[in-house]
């Protein structure tokens, strides 16, 4: 069922079993698992059904530190979220991203990769994925055009990425959510404040703000944030009435260990004689899977580095291809989505049918957890009259120096398989020098401000992704991703949705 919160007497109250905050890939997940059960679950989405430059503008907010995109163009605020722009790269964690690295501070979530598998499988489901098949030997078998490069597989692998068409979960999912008897979809329904009980132990109502002018109380016995990252730390963050710091807030944490994605050119890779490798190459919309160079959890240990991933492109395109950080400037993302159409026209009037002798190698690599590195709410307001969230994006020397390491590996294990040779980029050659170029970017994934784990001094969310000491708060999505991995967060951040789904339903006598 769909109500437009515009539409509605101002000072409704709307009552619910479940309240999900936010229709993006994550609330949409959520929602779709409720379906034909005996609760009423509403869905409060801030956008309509399609970009408004008024909804957009509620994203707006300073950055400092490292440069990053304007935080408005960075995320989408209608119904289906960001999905209205991924491009659909989708990979899965390894084990190594759960554990506790010692040579990575604030490394290890309290669950496993194994905790994680059979939501995995259902994820690829949502994302119009193919089988829960991440192997290279499962895939060159039934491919055997898919040749791998001569590498030594204790030190480097063949990381597997599947390509969603990409989902846009608005357009997918809009008619099943809209005719679903149990789902309460408000569209126009901005969450402004989280009210809390006296000691901000349980949540009673939020409240609702359009545009219009209008305002609205929802209650329901359970909450689910899924806003995503940035907004569900701003959310917490301006909930600040039954809790001065915000709720969740008690230790500081919330906003803190925000992460991205570093994407940034690296290395070239040469070759005596033409190369096709069609394993590594992908054709935008029609690819439906090709590998990644990564680094093996052992060198990883072996060299202290953080889990990063290679890919490669004919390096005569890459040239003239900008950093998108460069061109990713204007506050209006429908126009900067473009800069992908034109990524892939570069790309394939280069493609050769005879192959390439040298590479242009770009780097993906999780960001380290780092407390300074956070959002916070600036006093500025919206046209809502919620303080606008800021992002300070702050990188440590541990990330460039595990790239510069990543490429001494796969340097020497081209070296000596005798087929070539690699080449850093210049920004890569001082190793004690920290600082980043101009072109670096991130991928546009907003990880880790409510991050997850067993201690309310270093997390905000238990394993089950409920807000430590409030028992009907819980956030989904990457928010609550203890460290970032080297894949793109959506995949993972469905599969944790539909985890933390059974949760509550396996919970329901409690909470619903
Ligand atoms: C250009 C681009 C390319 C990308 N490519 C990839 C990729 O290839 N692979 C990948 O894995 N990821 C990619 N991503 C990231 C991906 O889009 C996000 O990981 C994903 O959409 C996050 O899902 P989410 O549900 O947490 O947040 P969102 O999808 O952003 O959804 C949040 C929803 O909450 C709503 N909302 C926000 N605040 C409020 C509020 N106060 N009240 C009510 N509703 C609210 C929003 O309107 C929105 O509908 C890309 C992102 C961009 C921008």
């Amino acid at each position: 069922m769909h109500i437009d919160a515009k539409l509605i007497p101002d000072h409704s109250v709307i009552e619910g079993d479940i309240c999900i905050i936010g229709a993006g890939a994550a609330g949409i997940s959520m929602a779709l698992e409720w379906i034909n059960t005996p609760y009423n679950v509403i869905l409060l989405e801030g956008g309509g059904f399609d970009y408004e430059p008024a909804m957009q503008d509620l994203y707006r907010g300073k950055t400092t530190g490292q440069r990053y995109y304007p935080l408005e163009s960075a995320r989408l605020h209608y119904f289906g979220g960001t999905t209205g722009h991924w491009a659909g790269f989708c990979s899965v964690f390894d084990p190594i991203d759960f554990e506790k690295r010692d040579w990575v501070p604030y490394s290890g979530w309290p669950i496993k990769r194994g905790d994680l598998d059979a939501f995995y499988v259902r994820a690829q489901r949502n994302l119009d994925l193919g089988p829960y098949e991440y192997s290279y030997e499962y895939w060159r078998e039934n491919d055997p055009s898919l040749v791998s490069l001569p590498f030594d597989p204790n030190a480097v692998f063949n990381k597997m990425w599947q390509f969603s068409p990409p989902t846009r979960f608005g357009s997918k999912y809009k008619d099943t959510i809209v005719n679903a008897p149990n789902i309460y979809l408000y569209t126009y329904a901005n969450v402004t404040d989280i009210t809390a009980n006296e000691h901000a132990s349980a949540i009673k109502q939020v409240t609702i703000k359009n545009l219009a002018g209008k305002q609205h109380t929802v209650k329901a016995k359970c909450f689910v944030l899924a806003c995503c990252s940035m907004q569900n730390a701003r959310l917490l963050l301006a909930s600040n009435k039954q809790a001065p710091k915000g709720l969740g807030n008690d230790h500081d944490v919330v906003g803190r260990y925000f992460m991205e994605h570093i994407e940034i050119k690296s290395a070239e890779m040469w070759f005596p004689d033409p190369e096709q490798l069609k394993l590594y190459s992908i054709d935008y919309g029609k690819t439906k899977v090709r590998a990644e160079l990564a680094i093996t959890a052992e060198k990883q240990r072996e060299h202290r580095i953080l889990n990063g991933t290679a890919s490669f492109s004919p390096l005569e395109a890459a040239r003239n291809q900008p950093a998108f950080i460069d061109i990713w400037k204007s506050s209006d993302p429908k126009e900067r989505a473009k800069a992908f159409g034109k990524f892939d026209e570069t790309e394939r009037k280069s493609k050769s049918s005879n192959g390439h002798n040298s590479f242009q190698l770009f780097t993906r690599i999780e960001q380290a957890p780092n407390p300074n590195s956070r959002i916070s709410l600036d006093t500025e307001t919206d046209a809502l009259g919620m303080r606008r969230a800021m992002l300070h994006w702050e990188l440590t020397p541990l990330e460039k120096r595990s790239i510069r390491m990543i490429y001494e590996i796969i340097g020497r294990q081209i070296g000596i398989a005798g087929k070539g040779r690699v080449r850093l980029m210049e920004y890569l050659r001082d190793e004690h020098d920290d600082s980043w170029p101009e072109f670096t970017g991130g991928g546009w994934h907003h990880m880790g401000t409510t991050r997850m784990g067993t201690d309310p001094k270093t997390s905000v969310v238990d394993a089950n992704c409920k807000v430590h000491g409030i028992s009907n708060l819980f956030t989904a999505g990457a928010s609550n991703y203890a460290t970032a991995a080297a894949p793109n967060p959506t995949l993972t951040l469905v599969a944790l949705t539909l985890r933390l789904s059974d949760h509550l339903k396996r919970s329901a006598g409690i909470f619903v």
